[in-house]
Parts: C-alpha cells; sequence; structure tokens
C-alpha cells in the first residue's frame, strides 16, 4: 500500500530540472515566474510542489520575484520517485490541434517516451517538439506523476524501426485486415517493455502493414470493429496497456491516485 506523504499537497506543481534536496535553491525562468506571480497570484513564502523525474516530489517555498526570475528553497520531500511503466508511444504526426492532444493524452497515460513518426501517407512533414514537450510537461504536472515522458525528434519509421531493442515488444495498432482484439494479443505477450505505433489519419498503406508484420518484436492488435480517429486510437491504446498490464494492475500495488490531501 502506497504510503501516504506527509505533507498537504500544495496546488501548484512544477516540472523543474535541477537537483532536489532540503535548502537547495531553485531558479525559475521568466515564463514560470510569470505564471506563479501575475496568473497564479502567488507571493513570496507560499508553497509549490517541484519534481525532476529523478529525486522525487518536494515542497518549496518561494524566496522572492525579480525582473523575470523567481527563486524556491527546496524544504522536504513529499513523495520519493517511483518506477513508472516502461511505454512508447510512436504515432504519425496530425493536424496541429489533435496532436497536441496526443502528446497530453500520452503523458496522462504514463507514457515514457512520445515518438512522432513519418509514415507513407503521414500529412504533416514537420512537427514542433518544443510545443509538444510543453503539453507533455504541463500534463505531467497536472496528473501529478513524477516524470515527464521523453520527446523523441521526428523519423521515419523505418528508421526508427532499424535497431529496434528486440526485449521491446510493438503493439501495431492495424486498423485493417485480420488482427487479434488488443486484450488477447497482449496477454499472449511476456509482460515488459513495450511501445504501440498509431498511423496517420489516411491509415497505413497495406504494403506498409505488411513489411511492419514481418518483423519479430511486432505484434498486430485490433481496437474494435469501428475506424478510430488516430488520437482516439492512442488513448484507447494506452488504456487498454495500462489496465491489462500496466500501473492500473492490481499486483502493482497501489492503484489509487497518489494520496490527495485537501491542497493548500
Ligand atoms: N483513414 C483510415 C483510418 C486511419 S485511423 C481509414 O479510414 O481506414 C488512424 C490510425 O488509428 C490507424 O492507422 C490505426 O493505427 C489506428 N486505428 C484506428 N482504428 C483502429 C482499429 N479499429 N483497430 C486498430 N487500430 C486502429
Amino acid at each position: 500500500m502506497a504510503e501516504h506523504p506527509p505533507f498537504p499537497s500544495p496546488k501548484t506543481r512544477l516540472y523543474v530540472d535541477s537537483p532536489l534536496a532540503e535548502g537547495q535553491a531553485v531558479g525559475l525562468d521568466h515564463e514560470r515566474a510569470h505564471f506563479l506571480r501575475h496568473v497564479l497570484r502567488l507571493d513570496k513564502g507560499d508553497v509549490v510542489a517541484v519534481f525532476n523525474g529523478r529525486d522525487g516530489e518536494w515542497l518549496a517555498a518561494i524566496d522572492g520575484f525579480g525582473k523575470g526570475w523567481c527563486s524556491l528553497t527546496v524544504s522536504a520531500q513529499r513523495r520519493p520517485q517511483q518506477g513508472e511503466p516502461d511505454l512508447w508511444l510512436l504515432f504519425a504526426p496530425i493536424k496541429r490541434g489533435r496532436i497536441d492532444f496526443i502528446a497530453e493524452k500520452a503523458s496522462e497515460l504514463g507514457a515514457s517516451r512520445i515518438w512522432p513518426v513519418f509514415t507513407r501517407r503521414t500529412d504533416p512533414n514537420r512537427v514542433n517538439t518544443d510545443r509538444l514537450r510543453a503539453n507533455a510537461i504541463e500534463a505531467a504536472e497536472q496528473c501529478e506523476r513524477l516524470t515527464v515522458p521523453e520527446l523523441s525528434e521526428p523519423v521515419p519509421l523505418d528508421k526508427a524501426l532499424a535497431g529496434w531493442p528486440e526485449e521491446r515488444t510493438l503493439y501495431l495498432c492495424a486498423e485493417a485486415g485480420h488482427v487479434r482484439p488488443i486484450a488477447e494479443a497482449m496477454r499472449a505477450r511476456p509482460r515488459g517493455p513495450a511501445a504501440f505505433l498509431v498511423g496517420p489519419e489516411g491509415g497505413f498503406q497495406q504494403s506498409e502493414l505488411d513489411e511492419i508484420c514481418k518483423l519479430p518484436f511486432v505484434v498486430p492488435v485490433g481496437l474494435g470493429p469501428r475506424i478510430l480517429r488516430a488520437d482516439t486510437a492512442v488513448v484507447a491504446a494506452l488504456a487498454c496497456w495500462q489496465a491489462l498490464s500496466g500501473d492500473w494492475t492490481a499486483e502493482d500495488g497501489d492503484t489509487r491516485p497518489p494520496f490527495r490531501s485537501p491542497a493548500v
């Protein structure tokens, strides 16, 4: 059973890229300083939660604001760092609004890596990974995970598959052909590092599907009888994986969300 953290949960959680330990000073850039001071109207002495993906979650008090900066002092650890599922998402970029949705939902659903890949029918030929990374960080802060997903630079699909780690199953979400339903296909595989591949709005070319399915680590899966939009398929596939073998399962200990004490 997960230990209940001894301290109340601040309403504001921030991902910071600096070491976290008692007494550690943390500087925030102008964007974060502006957000805390002028959007959240926080002041000197107010407490926020900070995490960096390595040292767990800590409480930190605002020391002060300056022109374009804010400094915090870290006080106490609220939650120790915990292991998280090893789950990658490869997806073909789709139109702007929906691609932001994919980055946000994949973060909430615990993806450890988000990797845009160009398939033969992928429409957008460029991806703003900085914007996707910002979406992923914001979602990680909101959903109280202790890491942020790695946002990998987009590559052609065949480059991503070349040198693929054999121990990582790649579940190919195939909208066409005779494929096993996802639950059945997953039950036939040993639990371990996993990845999902979701195609573009135009779908995979049949020749593309045939080539990918020849790879030893690829397992085609069906997501039901209806054709889902790519962003819907991402949510459906990641949710199934978490429910069947990720951290939504009882074997992995406490399945309740992190202890939510009344926000301070
Ligand atoms: N426009 C295409 C569908 C593309 S949907 C057509 O009408 O055929 C975008 C992606 O979502 C697909 O490439 C696939 O990866 C995934 N997907 C959608 N529905 C699915 C289903 N029922 N089973 C498995 N994958 C699905």
